[in-house]
Parts: structure tokens; C-alpha cells; sequence
């Protein structure tokens, strides 16, 4: 079962790294402000992805079946997979019937939501992550804590102790230009040799057949040329309807991501270059489950920017690990409970609801009202545990009735006011982390009331 708010409190229990933590990711949400500033018909381009994705969504079986048609003529090998373990065996089975023993692959969610690595190391297969986040979580043998920032929990300071054992950089150095070309020269090495390339897909075309890869650091494309097989494994939602609309989507995307106006490196591939096997592993894992409920139905929409995870009050201050899912943040809290309601329970709880990830989501995915529909359901279906269900009741009756809410603030305010500090620290949540408030003797309601009665405020 996993427990957000135990997991946030041993994320907290280092201050400064919490404290950096949030900053880093608070710089990353200013420098989208900043860029999505910059064009002028921003809210319009949102409410177009938007239209798009509701649009290829509600017409996927035509669209796929175009893309493959498309794909194909391309000379692309086109497979599908019901679920994760098809997905798995697929790719183990093409790497196997051609001796493949070493593979790079760059940054996937999808492969990490299917378990992909894990399941080609067991067959011996050597798989190297290419991306620079994701190469430093795989070295220190840990999962991505970030969708599009995998490393963002890690100091440079701790890099630098990371590059110094497996790449033998000098000893105590963190300057991040000198360990990036660190890891460029070691992981150039590795492309040459390599005998297969693995990627994910950020936006497949049914009109062209084609696939479109956005990264800032190249490793794709290397990934995708170099080798004499490359496969690209993409879920289902990632389909677009026409070249033309990546205009809005790459607009979109680096500016919520990282606030660049547009991604280093965006490769448009049209099947494999001369000599190469190309191969497209499209998954469906869990999504048309999704798709058939309606009030979850555009989780699909999500281009895995991150943005909704730069923005979130919790996030930011609780780590991606807290999440325990493979996508964390507000769109985690989503997705994550369609794979396990009763283990992912307490992520629709970890939400302020500031609306914050609903302002930002760059295809304006309804996140805070999914969250709460999630509460519900998790309610409905008798999950939601003792001590919060009776809370939750008892907090009905008592806002439901202005007297008796009246009287219950009354008596705890007394009885809060009688209590020592300490007593009062030790016994609320509140007080665990943070110093108990001072009680006012008397209501806001009092207060103003007193106020208007006295004259002393006309009630504006
Ligand atoms: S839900 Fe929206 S903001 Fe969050 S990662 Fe997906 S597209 Fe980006």
C-alpha cells in the first residue's frame, strides 16, 4: 500500500534539500511563465491542443489504423500490445532473434511505466539510459523523480561522487559543464558500440506515418541513426491527426517543460534510414480502460511536459518518491489510481486543490476536478479508511449546521486556549512540524458581527 504523507515526511526530514528542491522546480514554473508570456495567443494555442487531443481521441481507431497503413509503406515493422508484459516481449523477442546484447536507450516514460529495463537486464541484455537525468538515477540504481527532470532530487555536489566511481571524473568535482562533457565522452563510446537503439514517441502523425522525438540533448537521435535497429514504443494517446498540428504542440510543449521557446533537438522520423530495421511498438497498457470513463477521459490528453509537477505546492515540497508511482505530481495522482485504487488511495489526497496544475496544463486537462472525483470514488468503494471517513462525517453534521458549528468552534477554541503549547504540539498535526498558532478567543463571525453591530465597520 503506498502512503503519500509518509513517504513526504521522510522526503522532508532533510531541510535543505527539500528547501532546494522546491526552489529548483519554482525556477522551472517562472521560466514557463515567462515563455508562455512571450506568445501572444497562448491560452488559444491550450484550447486548441486541447480540441485536437479530444478530437484524435474520440476517432483513435481510424487514426491508428491510418498510421499504420502510413507507417508500414514507410518501411516501419508496426506492432501492438495489449498490455505491459506484451509490450516487454515484443521488444525482448525482436532483441533476441538478432543477438543484440547491448542497447542505449533515451528518455521513455513509457518504458519505465512498462518495466522494460529491468525485464532486458534479466535476460542478460545490457541497456544504457542515454539521457543525462536519466543515466544518473540509473547509476545510482533509482527510478526517475521527475518526468521530464529524472535526476531533479540529486545535488551536483552528489554527481559528482556518482561520475568520480563509474566514470573516474576527478575527485570533488561538481562544476555541471565539466561532468555533462564527463558524461557526453562516456556515453559517446557507448553509442558507437551499441547494437540496437530504443526511444519513446512524443507525437506519431496518421497522415504521414511518422514519428516526432523531442530532446535537448541529441541522445535520440543518435540513439535512432547510429545503430542497425531502432525501436520507438509509444502509447496509444500519442497520436496526432496531421503533420501540421506539431505546430501547436511543439509550441507548446518546450515552453511548458522547461520555459525554452523550443527544444533543442526535434526530430521528424520517416521511417529508418538506409540499412536500418525500424520497428514501432504502439501500447495500449490500461488507456482504453481509461478512455471508456468519461470523467477521466482526458488524463489521455497529457503530453508528459511536467509542468503540473513544477507548479504543485505538494510536489514541490514532498519529492517525486512520495508518489511511489512511476508518474508523480497532480497527473500522477490521476493515472496512478486506475492502476490500483486501493494501493494508490492516498494520492488524490495529496492535493491542496489550488487549481494551479489546471491553469498551467498546456492542454488543460481538468487535474483538480479528476482529483476529486477520485476522493469520491475512493470513498464510494469503501476505501477511504476509518479515521478519515468518520472525520469526514463528522465534519458534515457539524458544517451543516451553523449553531452547532458555532458551539464546536467555541468549545475547541477553549479548550485549545486552556492547553500548554507543548500538549497542543504534540497531540495535532499541525503542531508536528510547526509551532501551534495562538487561539483567538473569539470567532471571525464574532469579530464581525461585533463589528458591524458596533458601526465600527460597514461590512465591506
Ligand atoms: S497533465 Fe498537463 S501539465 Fe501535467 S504533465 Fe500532462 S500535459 Fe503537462
Amino acid at each position: 500500500m503506498s502512503d503519500h504523507a509518509k513517504k513526504a515526511a521522510e522526503f522532508l526530514k532533510d531541510e535543505e534539500r527539500a528547501r532546494w528542491h522546491d526552489q529548483s522546480l519554482w525556477f522551472v514554473r517562472e521560466k514557463r511563465d515567462n515563455a508562455s508570456k512571450s506568445v501572444p495567443d497562448w491560452e488559444s494555442l491550450r484550447e486548441t491542443a486541447h480540441k485536437i487531443k479530444r478530437h484524435t481521441l474520440a476517432n483513435l481507431p481510424r487514426y491508428l489504423e491510418q498510421f499504420e497503413k502510413n507507417a508500414r509503406a514507410r518501411g516501419v515493422h508496426v506492432h501492438y500490445a495489449y498490455d505491459a508484459n506484451e509490450h516487454n516481449s515484443i521488444v525482448l523477442k525482436i532483441l533476441k532473434e538478432r543477438n543484440v546484447s547491448r542497447i542505449v536507450k533515451s528518455k521513455s516514460m513509457l518504458t519505465e511505466e512498462c518495466g522494460l529495463n529491468h525485464v532486458i537486464q534479466k535476460n542478460g541484455i545490457e541497456i544504457i539510459d542515454t539521457d543525462l537525468g536519466e543515466r544518473i538515477v540509473q547509476l545510482l540504481g533509482e527510478p526517475p523523480s521527475h518526468i521530464v527532470l529524472p535526476a531533479i532530487h540529486r545535488k551536483k555536489e552528489e554527481v559528482g561522487k556518482l561520475f568520480h566511481k563509474y566514470l573516474h571524473t576527478e575527485k570533488g568535482a561538481s562544476d555541471p559543464t565539466y561532468l555533462a562533457n564527463a558524461a557526453r565522452a562516456h556515453l559517446r563510446e557507448i553509442f558507437l558500440a551499441s547494437e540496437a537503439g530504443i526511444s519513446g514517441v512524443n507525437f506519431a502523425i496518421a497522415e504521414t506515418g511518422g514519428i516526432t522525438i523531442v530532446t535537448n540533448e541529441g541522445n535520440a537521435d543518435l540513439g535512432n541513426s547510429l545503430p542497425p535497429l531502432y525501436i520507438a514504443c509509444m502509447g496509444i494517446e500519442k497520436l496526432l491527426p496531421r503533420a501540421r498540428d506539431l505546430s501547436v504542440f511543439t509550441r507548446l510543449l518546450a515552453r511548458s517543460a522547461t520555459g525554452q521557446p523550443i527544444s533543442v533537438y526535434t526530430s521528424h522520423l520517416l521511417g529508418p534510414r538506409p540499412g536500418q530495421e525500424m520497428h514501432i511498438v504502439v501500447v495500449d497498457n490500461g488507456r482504453s480502460d481509461i478512455f471508456k470513463k468519461e470523467k477521466f477521459r482526458k488524463a489521455l490528453f497529457c503530453i508528459r511536459c511536467g509542468a503540473c509537477m513544477n507548479t504543485c505546492p505538494v510536489y514541490r515540497r514532498s519529492g517525486g518518491y512520495s508518489y511511489d508511482y512511476v508518474i508523480p505530481g497532480p497527473i500522477g495522482s490521476v493515472l496512478a489510481p486506475h492502476r490500483g485504487m486501493k494501493k494508490y488511495k492516498s494520492l488524490p489526497f495529496a492535493c491542496t486543490h489550488c487549481g494551479s496544475c489546471d491553469d498551467i496544463c498546456p492542454v488543460k486537462i481538468d487535474l483538480h476536478e479528476q482529483i476529486l472525483e477520485w476522493r469520491a470514488e475512493i470513498d464510494m468503494s469503501g476505501n477511504l479508511g476509518f479515521v478519515k471517513k468518520s472525520a469526514m462525517g463528522m465534519a458534515t453534521i457539524v458544517l451543516g449546521n451553523a449553531i452547532l458549528f458555532a458551539l464546536v468552534g467555541k468549545l475547541v477554541r477553549m479548550i485549545f486556549r486552556i492547553l500548554p503549547k507543548s500538549i497542543c504540539n504534540f497531540i495535532t498535526i499541525w503542531g508536528k512540524t510547526r509551532d501551534f498558532p495562538d487561539i483567538p478567543a473569539k470567532s471571525f463571525r464574532e469579530v464581525y458581527d461585533e463589528r458591524v453591530m458596533n458601526g465600527t465597520d460597514n461590512g465591506k
